[in-house]
């Protein structure tokens, strides 16, 4: 099928929900994609932050297949080892101390939400329901996350949307103010992803976290973009010092399947009891043995490599003409331009590398494992594209 062929079908069938760049995505090797006529480009969007170690990784590869050679999916009414072993790995690296298994991130924010919300009711009763997220938030696109999102554009068309929920200047003393009796939780996003890849500051997160723990408000971190490994650290709160009360991941989590995890620490572990939450596909065997071969890869040395390969686009990044700032956190880089993101975005992709946007800057998110070569090859077409 010729390129035009594939872009009539998709229009003629796919909901019009996409402004999609025009390429297609056929196959490819680590941080190099190709189309099915030969075209590559060198990838700074690993399918927006999902393939952490790029393509065709062999192990990720054998251990998805190894698994679909045994059983695809069992349901949850049974047990299954790859859910069990992620698990544990996922509480013995982050401290957490239970998990639950969704397919995404805005699902494992809506279990965050639940279970904040059930803790509080267990414990002070009836009303004490609000959760305090920031401005430029991003927590999903359902109801409760997009109720939860602080975000005036995305709160169109579909109301009425959640009761509970209040946004907050990213700072202490903007969380102070919107919290109150009724608070059960503040949720955070560490480095806000979608609003334009804007770390938060430590001794204000510190604060927000002292605060919170001092009126049993639940802190909850939303990693899900920022989580195993993509900020130089396996998660980034561990970067801030803090201990979140529950923890969400998803993207990157499975190496490119579907799957979302909600993380319970001590405060937590307890909440949610048989019946009050469940997903089919949650947890699907598959996707779990993807995400082990990832995250038991996620090691100090990895770590180490992310962090290095971070200092280094960085570095190259802020000397090229028309980049104003560099943003964000390890390899979740923001690029604030003299230009229009999206136009540049487009001229990227015609000279062969693909970058995200994030409201007007670029968005880089590499896969962990790309390589000297391929982080050259992007940089140059950046800087042919930046510099014009
Ligand atoms: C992408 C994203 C989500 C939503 O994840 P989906 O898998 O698209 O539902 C939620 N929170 C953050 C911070 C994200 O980046």
């Amino acid at each position: 099928m010729e390129f035009k062929d594939l872009q009539e079908k998709d229009s003629a069938y796919i909901a019009n929900t996409y402004s999609r760049f025009a390429a297609e995505i056929y196959s490819g090797q680590g941080a190099t994609l190709c189309t099915e006529d030969g075209r590559r480009f060198i990838d700074f969007g690993s399918g927006i932050a999902v393939n952490s170690f790029g393509v065709n990784d062999e192990e990720w590869k054998k251990a998805v297949i190894a698994q679909l050679n045994k059983v695809q999916h069992a349901s949850n009414l049974y047990y299954t080892r790859p859910q069990a072993e992620l698990a544990e790995l996922l509480c013995k690296k982050s401290g957490a101390k239970k998990v639950f298994f969704s397919n995404s991130g805005a699902e494992a924010n809506e279990c965050a939400i639940k279970t904040a919300r059930k803790y509080s009711y267990d414990k002070y009763g009836e009303g004490r329901f609000h959760i305090v997220t920031l401005k430029n938030s991003f927590h999903g696109r359902t109801i409760a996350t997009l109720s939860a999102t602080g975000q005036d554009s995305m709160h169109k068309y579909f109301m009425p949307f959640l009761d509970g929920f209040s946004y907050a200047e990213p700072t202490f003393a903007g969380v102070k103010k919107e919290c109150g009796d009724g608070t059960c939780a503040v949720m955070l996003e560490l480095v806000q992803g979608e609003s334009g890849v804007n770390a938060l500051d430590e001794g204000e997160v510190r604060k927000i976290e002292k605060f919170c723990k001092e009126r049993d408000i639940l802190l909850i971190i939303d990693e899900v973009q920022t989580g195993n490994g993509r900020t130089g650290r396996l998660y980034a709160y561990q970067h801030y010092g803090i201990a979140p009360d529950i923890a969400t991941t998803a993207k990157g989590l499975a190496g490119g399947l579907p799957l979302g995890a909600t993380m319970f620490f001590d405060k937590t572990e307890k909440t949610l009891a048989a019946g009050d939450h469940g997903s089919t596909f949650g947890g699907n065997p598959a996707a779990c043995a993807g995400a082990l071969s990832i995250l038991s890869r996620i090691d100090d040395k990895l770590l180490l490599e992310v962090q290095g390969k971070a200092a280094y686009l960085r570095t190259h990044l802020g000397r090229i003409r028309n980049v104003l700032s560099v943003s964000g956190l390890g390899l979740m880089i923001g690029l604030e331009i003299s230009v229009n993101a999206r136009e540049a975005a487009e001229k990227c992709l015609s000279r062969g590398l693909i970058v995200l946007t994030a409201k007007n800057k670029l968005r880089l998110l590499p896969p962990l494992t790309i390589g000297k070569g391929e982080m050259d090859e992007g940089l140059k077409i950046l800087n042919e594209v930046l510099s014009e």
